[in-house]
């Protein structure tokens, strides 16, 4: 169809000179063809042509339509007064440039109407709907008037009967794309739509009778009654197309999603090429000189670029930003105008200066102006394209990506300070607030605090109050100062004293499932200066939603641990319970024993000498001292445990203390072959402490040194000083501890696992004493060891103490 329609617009037959009406007459004003300059002048009226009295100029085209170029045509004139019939020879109408131009735009409409079949899956009712608009546009540029007589003539009547065809149903596919695009505006569209299609269809099937009754024969009174038909058609056409438009634009202004706006504004800059340049190169110049800016051609090739854009706008609206299109004409259209006002400026103000220009100072003034411009073009383009941020385009961001990054990395966050931490730094990225901060209840869940934020580090009791008020679970979850707001976003207005005084602007309570208030996100204003825009606010929503719920399992997952910790503890304090309870009864039988059987020999014997009973005595004695020990161990671990251990400091003589426990000890040393070595300092070293508590951790380490040697019996006390501390040290020579063990051995009940070591006894709570003694004087135990070879403990203890 379309290459039978461009062979008739090529064999269209005319007459080259151009027809105006005059006094309601069709006069001719200009003649451009050299064949007709001897027969037609200037101011001839034409009358009528071929015999048929015409009285539009559309009447003579629709006469001249049926005959071929090269063909004669009668046409009777009236000059000066004087009917005269002029045979005329009919030339090609339109110009070669005219025929490119139309069949390289009738292409583009042709193939983007393909393209987008191509691209887009089919049963896709907007790409169908706008593949037809293409394709119906080609149509019609392809088809446009020609001569409707060529060979077979019911070719060129048909070409006429499709063009009526494509141009009366392009308006209403167009108004049919707007409802769908890019999304269904309106449930009942269809009605009206398929009410409009069959209007459409009756119209043509008229329009086509009609001119078929004007051609055959020729008859001017039933092609007039054709063209009052068609004017009514072109009425419906613009009205179908201003519709379609301002539906676009009210799309795009209830566009939730930025991915819509984008879509359509591509739409929107499609509508605003073709026709804005038609309304101002083609139209206006028209009316206003009646010579149009640009030839018929251009308008032509201008008017593709707006299909271009739809097909951008559906099938791949993410190809080119938009949005920095718009911005960088927008920046380089001030910034030249900025660099012309300049320019003219410093040759204006040059102007008044010299007065008459010279050939010599016009190019001296053009030159330095020229270089000023170049000089100052960079920084303006800067300036100009920070106002330009600044003033119409907001921070630009992803909204889709930025949520679905935001959904994605939350879930990793088990702890609520790195959660907020996370929170604030997406916001503070996407939002650029001046100030923002993740106010919520911590660990403790009893009180709100700041987990994180920028630019605030303090709830002021003001505010507090203020948000504490805001617990009622059915009011807006977004208050705001309104001022800071887009308009169509509903929100709770806040208090705006306060939050300007915190130099807030908007807050969003985080509400848990438990129908609790556990916090807020407080933010400032946006350093860009911009309102939070609709998008902006829902994805503050998503972060509060998406937040809460993760606060939410942060909460379940501590208390399940918390629960699991407790569980645990409490089944390893069964088994310390029944394990202490075994062993500490061992230790306590193994002294009684003795203690008993000296006691009967005493009691039995009766011709014991003096030494022995001394030395039965001394037995006894010291097995009681044992025993006090180790129920002294027992009592004062439970009261660590319990947290009611005191120490009573006092001014002591470390040495003496150590003197003292040797003294205690010194059966047990003696009786088990022990030979001890003791380094006293030379000077005494006083030192502020609990005597008892030193006293009874050196006991503890002499026990141990006893309890874990075997064949070589032989330990070493010194008491010295080492940098800032005082040191008790005992060295044995017995069996050692293992590398593994050395970290457990302070922890109570920890006791060895070798077999030699479980025989000896012990409840495992000897270093555990040591190590909470050392501790509460500042100090620290520490065990240098070698398995096999003996073992170092040393009692440090801060000297300072002592002031
Ligand atoms: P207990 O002696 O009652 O077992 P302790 O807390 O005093 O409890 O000691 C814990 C563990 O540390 C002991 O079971 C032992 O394995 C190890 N240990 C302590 N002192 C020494 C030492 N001087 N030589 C070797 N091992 C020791």
């Amino acid at each position: 169809i379309c290459l039978a329609g461009i062979y008739q617009v090529a064999t269209k037959a005319g007459i080259n000179a151009r027809l105006n009406y005059k006094n309601g007459s069709i006069v001719i004003t200009e003649i451009n063809s050299s064949a007709i300059e001897n027969q037609l002048s200037n101011n001839d009226i034409i009358l009528s042509v071929d015999g048929h009295n015409v009285s539009t100029i559309e009447d003579i085209e629709f006469i001249l339509d049926s005959y071929a170029i090269g063909q004669q045509v009668p046409f009777l004139v009236e000059r000066n007064g004087k009917e005269i019939t002029i045979p005329i020879e009919l030339e090609s109408y339109n110009t070669i440039t005219y025929l490119i131009v139309l069949f390289i735009v009738g292409c583009i409409f042709f193939a983007l109407g393909v393209i987008v079949l191509k691209k887009r899956p089919p049963g896709d009712l907007v790409v169908l709907l706008f593949h037809w608009i293409c394709i119906t546009v080609s149509v019609h540029i392809f088809t446009t008037f020609g001569r409707y007589t060529i060979n077979p003539i019911i070719q060129g009547y048909s070409l006429r009967i499709i063009f009526m065809l494509a141009s009366a149903i392009t308006p209403i596919l167009f108004l049919h794309l707007s409802f769908l695009f890019p999304r269904k505006k309106w449930l009942n569209y269809y009605k009206l739509i398929h009410g409009l299609y069959i209007v459409t269809f009756f119209y043509f099937i008229y329009m086509a009778y009609l001119f078929l009754s004007a051609i055959k024969p020729i008859s001017i009174p039933a092609f007039h009654r054709f063209m009052q038909n068609y004017n009514v058609g072109r009425w419906l056409f613009a009205v179908c197309m201003i519709c379609g438009v301002v539906n676009f634009i009210q799309s795009y202004r209830k566009a939730i999603e930025e991915e819509e706006r984008r879509k359509l504004r591509w739409v929107i800059l499609g509508l605003a090429i073709g026709p804005l340049s038609f309304v101002t190169l083609w139209q206006v110049p028209q009316i206003l000189g009646s010579v149009a800016l640009v030839p018929e051609e251009v308008m032509l090739l201008i008017s593709a670029v707006t299909p271009l854009m739809f097909a951008i706008s559906i099938v791949r609206y993410h190809i080119l930003d938009i949005d920095f299109i718009f911005n960088r004409s927008t920046v380089y259209v001030l910034v030249l105008t900025i660099i012309l006002l300049i320019y003219s400026g410093i040759v204006a103000t040059a102007a008044v200066f010299i007065g008459v220009f010279t050939i010599r100072s016009s190019i001296i003034v053009s030159a330095v102006a020229a270089i000023i411009v170049a000089l100052l073009f960079e920084p303006a383009r800067r300036a100009t394209q920070r106002f330009v941020d600044k003033k119409f385009f907001r921070v630009r961001y992803n909204y889709r990506i930025a949520q679905r990054e935001f959904t994605s990395e939350i879930d990793h966050y088990i702890d609520l300070v790195s959660l907020a931490e996370f929170v604030v730094n997406k916001l503070d990225a996407l939002l650029q607030p001046e100030r923002i901060a993740f106010f919520a209840f911590g660990d403790s869940r009893t009180q709100w605090e700041l987990l994180a934020g920028r630019n605030m580090d303090y709830l002021q009791s003001g505010l507090k109050r203020t948000l504490t008020a805001f617990t009622n679970r059915s009011l807006n979850p977004l208050m705001a100062i309104p001022a800071y707001l887009e308009s169509g976003i509903s929100f709770e207005k806040a208090n705006e004293k306060i939050f300007r005084k915190n130099h807030i602007v908007l807050a969003m309570p985080l509400w848990l499932q438990s129908a609790q208030n556990s916090g807020f996100l407080l933010l400032g204003h946006k350093k860009s200066d911009t309102l939070f825009s609709l998008e902006d606010i829902d994805l503050l929503k998503t972060v509060v939603t998406q937040t809460t719920s993760a606060i939410e399992r942060i909460h379940l997952q501590q208390d399940l641990l918390l629960q699991h910790a407790e569980t645990e503890r409490l089944e390893e304090l069964n088994k310390l319970k029944s394990y202490f309870v075994s062993s500490v009864s061992h230790d306590l039988q193994t002294p009684l024993t003795s203690i008993k059987m000296f006691a009967e020999l005493l009691q039995t014997k009766t011709n014991i000498s003096k030494k022995d009973k001394q030395e039965y005595l001394d037995i006894i004695q010291g097995e009681s001292d044992r025993l006090s020990r180790l129920i002294n161990n027992v009592l004062s671990f439970s009261r660590i445990e319990r947290g009611t251990k005191e120490y009573k400091l006092s001014k002591v003589n470390l040495g003496s203390i150590a003197e003292n426990v040797l003294r205690t000890m010194k059966y047990q040393i003696e009786q088990n072959g022990f030979e001890l070595e003791i380094q006293l300092p030379e000077n005494d070293i006083i030192i502020n402490v609990d005597a008892d508590s030193i006293a009874e951790a050196l006991t503890n380490l002499l026990d141990n040194a006893i309890k874990y040697s075997q064949k070589q019996k032989r330990i070493v006390l010194s008491v010295f000083r080492e940098k800032e501390c005082a040191v008790i040290q005992i060295k044995d020579n017995g069996i050692g501890v293992s590398e593994k063990d050395q970290k457990k051995i302070f922890s109570a009940f920890f006791r060895s696992g070798d077999k030699k070591i479980q025989a000896l006894g012990g409840a495992g709570l000897g270093l555990t004493q040591v190590q909470h003694i050392a501790e509460a004087h500042n100090g620290r135990v520490t065990v240098k060891s070698k398995p096999g070879s003996g073992s170092t403990f040393s009692l440090f203890l801060p000297l300072e103490e002592a002031e």
